[in-house]
């Protein structure tokens, strides 16, 4: 089935749009196991500021004008302005044809909250991809045994999103690509991650097949000489945050869950008909994070959607 339609996905492929930038906020301490979201280096404040998500229009306009090849039909007298909204239209009618895809992704982990991920992926059956810090994992026993619950647990794929976590310095950690490289090289052999799949620390940064998506130049560098050396790079489409401490959500469950059902049906998200959320491990400490996890994985069934890994994005037809 992945095979068919490949040239029309193609035609998405490069349509790198929808993508909802904030920050990959993240802990110094993980034995602590929460936030201090504060003490971001003022450097990176930029981080936290949402760029505009780009209208539909806009999308299929751009993507009308770059990457399909627009045979105007003189036969039937149809104006082209109609034409394209057709067009446009049996598109989006076939690929509501196929199964939609979730990909739950948490960083910084392990963490407080980390034991909670891998009871709840066991309970729900689905498939979950969690970017691991070895700095976090060897901070002490019970963060190993985390780490080893999510080894041990064959819904949880792991990956890389640095030893240090950049010191939660971001530009700086950045403005020397080859430490940086070095930084995620550690991570792999001291965690032993299968998979060259990372996340970068700070940054919605997309690098995979033939697709490059930045949103702050620093950190660019970084990914292209990660992904020089055989790599994938990937951010998010749509972030939850729920506060650590006291499982108050951010954004509510509702609008979390909206926004992903939205990116599927109007295919806004990086890839049409597949979606990545970003959560962080340390949201799940408490049992009202873990509740609202919960309810969100039964929503998310409700719709028939595909649970799938980080390793296997994008699914294509
Ligand atoms: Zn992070």
């Amino acid at each position: 089935m992945r095979k068919k339609g490949r040239g029309l996905v193609f035609l998405f492929g490069a349509t790198l749009l929808g993508v909802w930038m904030s920050s990959c906020q993240n802990l110094s301490s993980a034995a602590l196991g929460y936030v201090n979201r504060d003490s971001i280096e003022t450097d990176d404040q930029q981080e936290s500021v949402p760029t505009p998500k780009p209208l539909l229009l806009d999308k299929w306009d751009s993507l009308q004008r770059n990457q399909i090849h627009f045979v105007v039909d003189t036969v039937r007298k149809i104006d082209i302005k109609t034409q394209k909204k057709m067009l446009k239209d049996s598109l989006k009618q076939e690929f509501d044809k196929k199964p939609k895809h979730v990909f739950l992704t948490f960083d910084d982990g392990p963490l407080v909250g980390s034991a909670a991920i891998d009871s709840l992926a066991k309970a729900k059956d689905i498939k979950v991809s969690v970017f691991l810090v070895g700095k976090h994992a060897n901070s002490g026993k019970a963060r190993k045994r985390d780490l080893a619950k999510y080894e041990n647990n064959p819904l949880i794929a792991c990956y890389n999103h640095s030893y240090t976590h950049a010191h939660n310095r971001y530009t700086y950690f950045y403005s020397n690509p080859a430490t940086a490289f070095d930084d995620f090289e550690k991570n792999e052999n001291d965690l032993n991650l299968k998979h060259k799949i990372v996340r970068l620390p700070g940054r919605n940064i997309w690098i995979y097949d033939d697709v490059r998506k930045i949103d702050l130049q620093s950190g660019s560098s970084t990914a292209d000489l990660l992904f020089a050396n055989g790599y994938k790079v990937y951010g998010w489409d749509v972030e939850w945050r729920i506060n650590s401490l006291t499982g108050v959500p951010v954004q509510a469950l509702e609008t979390v869950f909206g926004k992903m059902k939205s990116f599927l049906n109007y295919k806004s998200s990086m890839t049409p008909n597949n979606v990545v959320l970003l959560m962080h491990d340390d949201m799940f400490q408490t049992k009202k994070g873990q509740e609202l996890l919960g309810q969100l994985i039964d929503n998310l069934k409700k719709e028939n959607y595909q649970f799938e890994f980080m390793e296997d994005y994008p699914i294509k037809y």
